[in-house]
């Protein structure tokens, strides 16, 4: 091959090359968190989407479904509320948003905290949606308790309550719950959450 061949098929690379790093380094798309508004809108998404509707009229004899209102608020407002409510207060309970299944065990799976120093370190979403009864709030002081245990309570108190109100506040816990775990759900479509990659400081996304 002549010189002059192999020099501009040397020069063809670089150029290639270099289109490459500029396109790697200014056109990425970046995979940021949710934040709130989006967990928000997201559940109103789904709700809509699903059979909730049809199923709280039929199976459950809620009139009109998810526009039936508990405690002030209609079931879907409850749902979306609670996509937000599971990001508050800040840092404290999105801590517990992390699960690495790469993890060796279920208790080193969760945020090892703010640049793995242990400092606001939290547990896998996975067993902190499993937290016993009552457990959350004792952790996040005020924030409430919607894990599986706490729901199956709030869910048996709505069905079974002969007061109005007691059954109303207990169908709105159940239906906000369902909003805190979808919040959950839908953090482990984000790779952050799905690994031990903390966030913070991010405008458009939930911090941690
Ligand atoms: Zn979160």
């Amino acid at each position: 091959m002549k010189i002059v061949a192999i020099k501009r098929k040397l020069f063809r690379m670089f150029i290639l090359l270099i289109v490459s790093l500029v396109s790697h380094i200014f056109l990425q798309a970046n995979a940021v968190a949710l934040d709130k508004e989006t967990h928000y809108l997201l559940n109103q998404k789904i709700v809509v989407g699903t059979n909730l509707d049809n199923y709280l009229k039929v199976n459950l004899g809620v009139t009109n479904g998810i526009k039936e209102e508990f405690d002030v608020k209609t079931v879907l407002e409850w749902v979306k509320e609670g996509g937000k409510k599971e990001d508050e207060p800040i840092y404290l309970r999105s801590v517990n948003h992390f699960h690495d299944p790469l993890a060796t065990s279920l208790s080193d799976a969760g945020f090892s905290g703010f640049w793995f120093t242990d400092f606001l370190s939290g547990s896998s979403s996975i067993q902190w949606s499993q937290y016993p009864l009552g457990a959350q709030t004792m952790q996040v002081l005020g924030s409430g308790n919607y894990s599986w245990y706490d729901v199956r309570d709030y869910y048996y108190k709505a069905l079974t309550s002969v007061n109005n109100l007691d059954r109303g506040n207990n169908y709105a816990e159940t239906f906000r719950w369902l909003g805190q775990l979808m919040h959950l759900v839908e953090d482990m479509s984000v790779p952050e959450h799905a690994r031990d990659d903390g966030h913070y400081a991010d405008e458009r996304s939930e911090i941690i």
